[in-house]
């Protein structure tokens, strides 16, 4: 099972992501996952993506596909994985579909999760991260059993920098210019799913398993 997890941030597709990923063992990768913990360890890629993703901007296409292409070569995708956040742009897409073919895998569709943009501003600004193991809460809709503290692990929860408001009307228009595009990639291609992301997780994740089942 491949399936690309498409929509604005705030969209719901980390969570959706780590309850399909889980139900089906397989990986989900999370590029913009993987830059927070390279830059929380001070590699110099990550340091050169935080530079980017710090002020809401997209990092570069040429970091990001190499990454990518690295990450699904591993033995743990080799029964299908989900990308929850690339690709991001038309070249992340083309690339993608040139890295599927020359590991013989094939996509099975694109889930566009679309929500309008006055929820969206409401979720990206009470989402609240463990700065441990990365899981997410809100502090209206799915808040934590003890204020700030994660329910997984027990670490402290905080804001993502790239969750304050001047980073996060950076994020919408990066995705309105760069990344809302590939719907109509995708769908001129045979592979959109639209998924109608306006509702709690347990509905929208109904939603999916009728759309991936
Ligand atoms: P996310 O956790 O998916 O919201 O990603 C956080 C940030 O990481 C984004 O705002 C971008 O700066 C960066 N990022 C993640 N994935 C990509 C990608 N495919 N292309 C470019 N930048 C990305």
């Amino acid at each position: 099972m491949i399936y690309i997890l498409l929509g604005p941030p705030g969209a719901g597709k980390g969570t959706q992501g780590v309850r399909i990923a889980d139900a089906n063992g397989i990986p989900t990768i999370s590029t913009g996952g993987i830059f927070r913990d390279m830059a929380a360890a001070g590699t110099p890629l990550g340091l050169q993506a935080k530079s980017y993703f710090s002020h809401g901007k997209l990092v570069p296409d040429e970091i990001v596909i190499g990454l990518v292409k690295e990450r699904i070569s591993l033995d743990d995708c080799k029964n299908g994985f989900l990308l929850d956040g690339f690709p991001r742009t038309i070249a992340q897409a083309d690339a993608l579909e040139k890295i599927l073919a020359e590991l013989g895998l094939k996509l099975d569709g694109a889930l566009d999760f679309s929500v309008s943009d006055e929820e969206l501003i409401r979720r990206l600004s009470g989402r609240r991260t463990c700065k441990s193991c990365g899981a997410t809460y809100h502090i209206e809709f799915m808040p934590p059993k003890i204020m700030d503290i994660c329910d997984n692990c027990g670490g402290s929860l905080i804001q993502r920098t790239d969750d304050a408001p001047e980073s996060i009307i950076t994020r919408l228009a990066e995705y309105n210019n760069k990344t809302a595009p590939l719907i109509s990639y995708y769908k001129e291609r045979g592979f959109l799913k639209n998924v109608a992301a306006d509702a709690t997780p347990d509905e929208i994740y109904q939603r999916v398993l009728k759309i991936i089942s």
